[in-house]
């Protein structure tokens, strides 16, 4: 018994079927990473804006403690918190950093959707979840 002849045109199929043209990019739209990297030097590092190892310690255990995204549960949804969010957005509010009583475990859906809309209305509407949320406004 011998193998089924591969034609050259099934080759040529073949290579048609499974060929992806590199991405065509424009000179001036840069790569993500390079973004990235020039939005970090504007605003620092992560580890410069805060998020420091002491930073992870200290999320890590409010995760343990409140294993459960607080915003889920505001519309009775309960969701594992992967991340600690700063209630009062760090980069508004710096010296609320290390204020616990505004740190909310989220999930990333949360932080990336809902959360950024709130943050985008502005004070009034953080102070509103902050109440929502049983937690203290800040002063
Ligand atoms: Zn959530």
């Amino acid at each position: 018994m011998t193998a089924p002849a591969v034609t050259r045109s099934a080759l040529a199929w073949s290579a048609f079927l499974t060929h992806r043209p590199r991405l065509f990019r424009p000179g001036h739209i840069r790569e993500r990473a390079e973004l990235n990297r020039e939005y970090d030097r504007h605003r620092g590092s992560a580890r410069e804006r805060g998020y420091t190892s002491a930073w992870d310690k200290a999320a890590k255990a409010h995760l343990q403690r409140h294993p459960l995204c607080v915003y889920c549960q505001l519309v009775d949804r309960l969701t594992p918190a992967t991340c600690v969010d700063h209630l009062y957005p760090q980069r508004q509010f710096a010296e609320t950093f290390w204020r616990s009583e505004w740190w909310c475990s989220s999930c990333k859906e949360c932080h990336d959707g809902f959360k950024q809309t709130i943050e985008r209305k502005g004070r009034a509407a953080l102070d509103a979840l902050a109440q929502r949320l049983g937690l203290p406004l800040l002063g």
